[in-house]
């Protein structure tokens, strides 16, 4: 068979990719449970991949509660939310949710990207102005650039030119909305955003605020609430963002915030609207999470994942420790691919990330700790960086 002229231009890009060492594949590993991956020859690696920050995705509970759901709705929702494609568990599950983030009301989308995309998209509109920190992900962004509202970007966490274009905004747009959008603790660096500064400076210019918490759910807080209710400032947040794929170990985003905010979605979010809503088998398994979220075990895991967070932060001399997420930044996209490959070659698995999703001289290896790691394989872990470091292993000694 000949190329076509589309396979002809895609293949000169993937080609093009492939010599910056930024082709990207789907890894052969099966996930077989949140900390091990099974390769294609059956062999096992310990992994560190994962966001299931609890080990809630192979927890017994929310199988059960997803196959018994399964049974008795169905293995799929069939419509939209709006054309009857709701069930008990998803209006069970948007109860739950409120509760937890203690707002007035919650929806639920079918994930997190579908989550900012439409809810940004459909909050602002041309002639507002969205302020998004640096390092927002992917979703943030294209909910931004869907929404046709005025952009601007402020270096990571900083305040001063936050400040600088909340100033700009109120007085070249008086009339505009105006909504600054971050993450509670950010995907890739695993670091916190400065959110009392952040919800003070969005007050005094009459601006709204929208916290990504999809790596602080299940993590920080009281009962794994997020880093908003652990500084005490969830009611200064106009919009708190969540995923239920990760520490919530199911699948999905929300909204949580004020009766009108949910209406408003309900009626404008495309991508809510459009779209068949999830299976009720996910929505029972995520009511299952936040069961547990609130009882004495969730409390167990979060602290079991607090001490593994500090054992590692203290072992490789890490300042921050704001997360079960830990960047080992490396500097050129080879030099991560490489340090990846030799920790499969030890028998763990630790992803690299390169650029788009890191900038180009940052790419990394990025560790993600959970509850369901034991002692052993975090001393493991740590044993084995450190062989790499001494040895003529790639790790730590970036090109730029
Ligand atoms: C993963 C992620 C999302 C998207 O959530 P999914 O449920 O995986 O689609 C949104 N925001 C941030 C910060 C994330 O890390």
């Amino acid at each position: 068979m000949t190329s076509s002229l589309l396979d002809l231009r895609l293949e000169a890009a993937l080609g093009a990719l492939e010599s910056e060492g930024l082709r990207r594949r789907i890894p052969e590993w099966s996930n077989s449970g949140s900390v091990s991956v099974q390769g294609p020859k059956g062999e096992r690696l310990l992994s560190f991949a994962s966001n299931d920050y609890l080990g809630l995705a192979i927890h017994p509970a929310l199988a059960e509660a997803a196959s018994s759901a399964a049974r008795r709705y169905g293995s799929g929702a069939g419509a939209s939310r709006l054309l009857a494609g709701g069930s008990l568990p998803h209006r069970q599950l948007e109860e739950r949710l409120a509760e937890f983030k203690q707002t007035e009301a919650a929806i639920s989308f079918s994930t997190g990207y579908a989550t900012a995309v439409g809810t940004i998209a459909s909050l602002a509109s041309r002639g507002d102005v969205l302020i998004l920190d640096k390092l927002s992900h992917a979703s943030l962004v294209d909910g931004a650039r869907l929404s046709g509202a005025l952009m601007r970007v402020f270096p990571h966490n900083n305040l001063d030119r936050l400040e600088h274009h909340l100033r700009w905004a109120r007085e070249a747009h008086p009339e505009a909305g105006i909504l600054v959008i971050t993450e509670s603790i950010f995907s890739m660096d695993g670091d916190a955003c400065p959110l009392r500064e952040m919800a003070e400076l969005k007050d005094r210019y009459g601006a709204w605020l929208l916290l990504d918490e999809a790596h602080g759910l299940g993590v920080r807080g009281p009962a794994g609430r997020g880093l908003a209710h652990e500084l005490n400032l969830a009611d200064r947040v106009d919009i708190q963002l969540g995923t239920l794929g990760k520490a919530l170990g199911s699948s999905g985003g929300f909204i949580a915030g004020s009766r009108s905010l949910i209406d408003f979605l309900i009626n404008r979010a495309r991508s809510l609207i459009f779209s068949t809503a999830p299976p009720p088998m996910n929505a029972a398994a995520s009511l299952a999470a936040l069961e547990i979220l609130a009882s004495p075990e969730g409390e167990k895991l979060q602290s079991l994942l607090a001490l593994h967070r500090k054992r590692f932060a203290g072992a490789l001399g890490f300042g921050q420790n704001e997360s079960a997420i830990f960047p080992i930044v490396l500097g050129g996209a080879s030099q991560a691919v490489k340090a990846s490959d030799a920790l499969v070659e030890k028998g763990l698995y630790v992803p690299s990330i390169r650029f788009p999703t890191v900038p180009r001289n940052a790419a990394r290896l990025r560790v993600s700790l959970s509850a369901a790691h034991t002692t052993d394989d975090l001393e493991r872990l740590v044993r084995i960086l450190g062989e790499l470091k001494k040895t003529d292993a790639p790790l730590y000694d970036g090109e730029d």
